[in-house]
Order: C-alpha cells, then sequence, then structure tokens
C-alpha cells in the first residue's frame, strides 16, 4: 500500500468568506473541485474500507499511489458541499466526528469565535495566535471558557462557522464513513486515559445511535501526535479503533507495517491544485527515502 491521506476542514461557499480564516483551516468550493478533478486523475482515491482491508499484509492497493479524504469537525458548510462533489464524482471520504457538538444549536468551536475576535479586531492577530497556541493544549471546555473570556464571545453566529446536525449526517452517509475525532476535540493529553477511554466509548455509541454507522477511525484532535502519550493509545485506543490518523506529514509506503494507530495526514490549504500535488510527491518521495 502507497497512501498519502488528506485532511480538509470547512468548505466555503463564498470566496469572500475565505478573508475571516486567519488560521487557514478552509477551501473554497471550486478548489476542492479543482483538487479533486487533479486528485482521480492521478491518484487512485481509496475508501476507509479499502484502507482496513490493505492493512491486511496479504493485501496490496494496485500499483497507483492512493489518495484517503478525510474532513474533520462537522461543519456543516464542509460536510454538505463536499457531499455534493463526492457524489457527481463517484468518491467517498472519511468525516471524523466530536460528537458532543453535533447539533448543538448555535454552537461554535472555540477557534471560530478566536477568529471572529480576531476578524472584528477585538482582539490583535497576535494575541489571537498566541492564544491559539494554548488553547489547544487544554480540556475543550476549558479552552472555550479561555477564549470567551478574552474575546467578549459569540458576537453573531457567523454562518460559516455553523456545524452539521445529525440529520446532515444521515443524509450525507452514502459518500461519508464517519470516524471519532474526540467526544469534544479535548487534547488528548490534557485527558486521563481512563475518561478518554470512556469519551471515546460514548462518542462511538453516539455514532451508532445516530444511524452515522460503527467507527473503526479515529483523527487525534489537533492531530498532534507529541501530545498523545504511549499510555494513552495503549489503554484508550487500541481495541477501540483498527486506525488512528495524527496530523504529522507524512505518507506510508511498501508493505512496511507502520502504526496504524498513528498514521501520518497532510493538512490541505486553499491551494491551486498543482501545488497540491507537488505536497503529496514529496511526501511519497520522502517515505520512500525513509524506508
Ligand atoms: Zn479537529
Amino acid at each position: 500500500m502507497s497512501l498519502c491521506t488528506l485532511i480538509y476542514h470547512n468548505i466555503f461557499d463564498d470566496d469572500a468568506d475565505l478573508a475571516y480564516d486567519p488560521f487557514g483551516i478552509a477551501v473554497t468550493r471550486s478548489t476542492f473541485v479543482s483538487h479533486l478533478k487533479m486528485l482521480k486523475s492521478r491518484y487512485q482515491l481509496v475508501s476507509q474500507a479499502q484502507i482496513t482491508e490493505a492493512i491486511n499484509p496479504d493485501t496490496v492497493l494496485g500499483g497507483m499511489d492512493c489518495i484517503l479524504l478525510t474532513i474533520d469537525d462537522g461543519y456543516a458548510q464542509g460536510i454538505l458541499t463536499a457531499a455534493e462533489v463526492l457524489r457527481e464524482m463517484g468518491e467517498r471520504a472519511l468525516a471524523f466526528i466530536p460528537p458532543a457538538h453535533i447539533d448543538s444549536a448555535g454552537h461554535r468551536y472555540w477557534w471560530d469565535i478566536l477568529a471572529d475576535g480576531m476578524a472584528s479586531e477585538r482582539i490583535s492577530v497576535f494575541e489571537g495566535m498566541a492564544m491559539q497556541g494554548s488553547a489547544t493544549r487544554m480540556p475543550y471546555i476549558e479552552a472555550e471558557e479561555f477564549v470567551r473570556g478574552v474575546t467578549g464571545g459569540d458576537v453573531g453566529c457567523s454562518k460559516r462557522f455553523e456545524l452539521a446536525r445529525w440529520e446532515t449526517l444521515r443524509i450525507a452517509h452514502d459518500v461519508f464513513d464517519y470516524g471519532v475525532h474526540g467526544l469534544r476535540h479535548d487534547c488528548f493529553s490534557a485527558v486521563h486515559w481512563s475518561q478518554l477511554r470512556a469519551d471515546l466509548t460514548m462518542a462511538k455509541e453516539r455514532l451508532i445511535a445516530e444511524n452515522c454507522g460503527a467507527p473503526v477511525a479515529l483523527a487525534y484532535p489537533y492531530g498532534d501526535a507529541a501530545a498523545v502519550t504511549k499510555e494513552q493509545v495503549e489503554h484508550a485506543v487500541t481495541n477501540q479503533f483498527e486506525l488512528a490518523f495524527t496530523a504529522t506529514k507524512g505518507a506510508v509506503v511498501g508493505q512496511s507495517r507502520s502504526n496504524v494507530l498513528l498514521l501520518p495526514r497532510c493538512f490541505v490549504s486553499n491551494c491551486p491544485s498543482e501545488r497540491l500535488n507537488d505536497q503529496i510527491q514529496r511526501r511519497f518521495s520522502s517515505a520512500l527515502q525513509s524506508q
């Protein structure tokens, strides 16, 4: 298997919304479409099921380099737009959801409240960036309190940051497999493994109860492999998931049995598809060199 996994987050319908994306986590619909066209023409797009089959050492996925598309955080616009495009192109993707935030009316993530604070100049960009750095190392609720305290909380609810509802996820289930992204998007290293294990069980059960399928994959919130201790993986993740993804840049090549609970993923920005292709090529060649 030769695999590069890509991470998308939000997908904006209106290109002008990119001006309010200080952390660079969104792409526009037109960028997403051009990325997919390029990926389809040069690589084999694979589904979660093909990956779980391929980690069986007897199976080799074609001769082509494979791409797995993932989309994190469960944004309404991101899920709906991606689902439309995936349907048109006959492809699938894996969406990582923190169930505690789905159907919580008007809720926005702390980093989006921070982005709005920066856009409206209630806090400086410098201050916002520093706060983002510290908040990603806190349990979710603490991070939210910290950001609300400094920015004054939600000022109007930006449509572009709205989260999907369970109904949205059920409708998009024809092209999406769902995985767990923590229960509340807590930084794993800020939570004891016993709490984490209970949270992950609850997150899995919630996805099943909402008819979104039985999740087999996990994406570590904030993607930081260094923030996940060996103990947490052993106690909380092993036996609960078949695959777990970090956001450590890289690709998996050959039959090397890389740690399926610490798989690399590459963050995608709103860049031209040629630049995305260059990044993927670099990931594959450095993975080959380090084999
Ligand atoms: Zn996330």
